[in-house]
């Protein structure tokens, strides 16, 4: 497994025509490696050829006031997951070799990026969209894969490769959750014991909503409340926001039917969570 972060390498050991046709496969990460990322290279590694990693802690996603400094990092012990699952190639560029001092082109995606965490996170998914476009220009993929986790993101990263005609495709993995159903997630290592315990609500709100919906609540702003109730009720746990939305535009439903999105991000003593889940509804 090669480790760098040397860009022309890269390009160089991604794009080598080996034999007729070789698929790239590319999963981008921030590090801090657990197994909802390693889901994502595991089936990369069944579905293409070549299989490149990135990580890069990328300072322009983060706002002024958010967490970029104490970012979890623990790049040893991600190596040694990510030569495990047999990956070809780590993609691990320092910040100066991603952002010149000018730097001064963006790519904005202006719809789905206003809702749920875009209205949290203002110039998130500018951020976010831009560092994604570096990446596939570098390592030009066949496929790159996504967690449903960061549900929107996927959909804002699958809208800019339709807009902007990137010849990849995006695949979106289910939510990886550890035995208590908490989602995994790089930030969950600094949950303290009561923390730990409290952050089991944004899933319990989950799973309430989706058995209220199945028993026929069609009204977002019951199921909200209910929701509200059960995360209110654990003394760590602050809303950021709770929303019922169409899971292909992200518009606020108000009645439940079709694809439905139930989003959530939750901080737990300070620590931001998100989860969601996704209803088919006749
Ligand atoms: P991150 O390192 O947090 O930027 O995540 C890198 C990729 O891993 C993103 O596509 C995430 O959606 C995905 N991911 C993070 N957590 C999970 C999880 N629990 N299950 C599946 N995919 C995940």
């Amino acid at each position: 497994m090669i480790v760098t972060g040397n860009i022309k390498k890269v390009r160089e050991m991604s794009n080598a025509p080996i034999g007729k046709s070789r698929a790239v496969g590319f999963v981008p990460t921030m590090g801090a490696l657990h197994q909802g990322h390693l889901s994502l290279v595991k089936r990369a590694k069944k579905e293409c050829d070549f299989v490149v990693v990135s990580i890069f802690i990328n300072p322009i996603q983060f706002g002024p006031k958010e967490d970029l400094q104490c970012y979890p990092r623990n790049f040893k012990k991600d190596i040694q997951l990510l030569k495990k699952e047999g990956v070809d190639l780590v993609f691990s560029p320092k910040i100066k070799q991603m952002y010149s001092n000018n730097f001064s082109i963006f790519v904005d995606e202006i719809e789905l990026s206003q809702a749920l965490c875009g209205r949290a996170r203002p110039g998130h998914f500018k951020g976010v969209a831009t560092v994604v476009t570096k990446l596939f220009n570098i390592v030009r993929p066949d496929i790159a894969y996504f967690g449903q986790k960061d549900y929107q993101q996927a959909l804002v990263i699958k809208r800019m490769v339709r807009d902007l005609n990137f010849p990849v495709k995006i695949k979106v993995l289910p939510t990886v959750r550890e035995k208590d159903n908490l989602a995994m997630s790089s930030r969950n290592i600094y949950l303290k014991p009561k923390a730990r315990q409290d952050s089991l609500c944004l899933y319990q709100a989950l799973d309430l909503a989706k058995k209220l919906i199945e028993k026929g609540q069609r009204r977002p702003k019951i199921v909200l409340e209910k929701m509200r109730e059960v995360i209110t009720s654990k003394s760590l746990a602050k809303i950021d926001y709770i929303a019922i939305v169409d899971a292909e535009n992200l518009r606020e439903l108000k009645v439940i039917k079709g694809k439905a999105l139930i989003a959530l991000a939750v901080y737990i003593d300070s620590i931001r969570l998100i989860d969601n889940a996704i209803l088919n509804i006749k």
